[in-house]
């Protein structure tokens, strides 16, 4: 069997397994449960669900979508999601091995990918950003880049366009030059996963800061009560640093203007259907419109640079 397709199975059922964590993950955790214990349970009967019922989307074909102690339905969402975050890592998986980038760098963009997708839900559903995903987040893309240097594009292949490797370039190659390559590598692998972190949380949290700034005379002046307190939340703000620790500085610059862009055309739509009101884009949350451009990064690259080739009548 070709190895390719033996990693890419492996890629698929990691993901898998994922993403029924994600499920317990997205549930339990902006409710203050711990994702350790209890073991899950059927919500309906609190039936305990056996280890040979917790196999993902194969338990649920064998069971029937049923429960097998109440025989009440389990929503076809779970396996559905579970295969969704499979054919992510999966898609990941091809694209580190077919450009040649060292294998650590799908480890990185797999948690990236699964912490991000969890915030989109957890956002969309509740409107909160929790710090348990973003701080592990961010500890964990340090590890990483500590760990396994060359997993980091801005080590392995900084001339890249399409990884997006500009901002932290002269940072990294004067730290490759300090002292034996063994501690250089590392020192600016966590050098560029921090530059990253602090300039990505550094943009959006000024931009926070002024914004509510902005708001606050908006407020005082025109006796607005209705309007939010800040335009973003702090947690947007995190969401943005642990981006920043993983895909490097470059695509938070890229990632927030898609965000934005998409975030702007949901607003203009949901703005046409209703009346104006002054709460309703306080009220749409930010994540799963920044997971989009976020996503496709780890897929595919820099969109705007692929879009730059795509448009360019001469092909580089
Ligand atoms: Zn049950």
């Amino acid at each position: 069997m070709d190895i390719q397709f033996l990693f890419g199975f492996f890629a698929f059922c990691l993901g898998a397994i994922v993403g029924s964590f994600l499920n317990v993950v997205v549930w339990r955790v902006p409710r203050g449960m711990s994702i350790v214990s209890p073991p899950s349970a059927c919500p309906k009967c609190g039936h305990r669900i056996r280890p040979w019922e917790n196999i993902p989307i194969l338990s649920w074909v064998f069971l029937g979508g049923k429960c097998s102690s109440c025989h009440q339905p389990i929503s076809w969402k779970y396996p559905a999601g579970e295969a969704a975050v499979g054919l992510l890592f999966w898609l990941i998986f091809q694209r580190v091995f077919s450009t040649g980038l060292p294998l650590p760098t799908a480890l990185g963009w797999w948690w990236f990918a699964g912490a991000m997708l969890s915030l989109a839900r957890i956002d969309y559903e509740k409107g909160v950003i929790p710090n348990l995903v973003t701080y592990s987040g961010m500890v964990a893309a340090l590890v990483l880049a500590v760990v396994f240097p060359y997993g980091r594009p801005a080590i392995a292949n900084p001339a890249d366009l399409n990884l997006g490797c500009v901002l932290s370039r002269p940072l990294v190659a004067l730290l490759l030059t300090v002292g034996p390559s063994v501690v250089a590598t590392r020192l600016a692998a966590a050098a560029d996963c921090l530059f990253g972190m602090l300039l990505s949380g550094m943009v959006l949290g000024s931009a926070n800061w002024l914004g509510s700034m902005a708001l606050q005379s908006w407020r005082r002046r025109h006796d607005k009560a209705d309007l939010p307190a800040e335009p973003l939340g702090w947690g947007d703000v995190k969401m943005l640093a642990m981006t920043g620790a993983f895909l490097g500085a470059d695509a938070c610059v890229y990632l927030l203007a898609g965000g934005a862009l998409i975030g702007f055309v949901v607003c203009l739509i949901q703005l046409g259907r209703r009346k104006a009101t002054g709460g309703i884009w306080s009220s749409l949350p930010f994540a799963p419109f920044f997971a989009v451009p976020a996503l496709l990064w780890v897929v595919l690259g820099n969109w705007l640079y692929l879009l730059y080739r795509l448009c360019a009548p001469i092909q580089y």
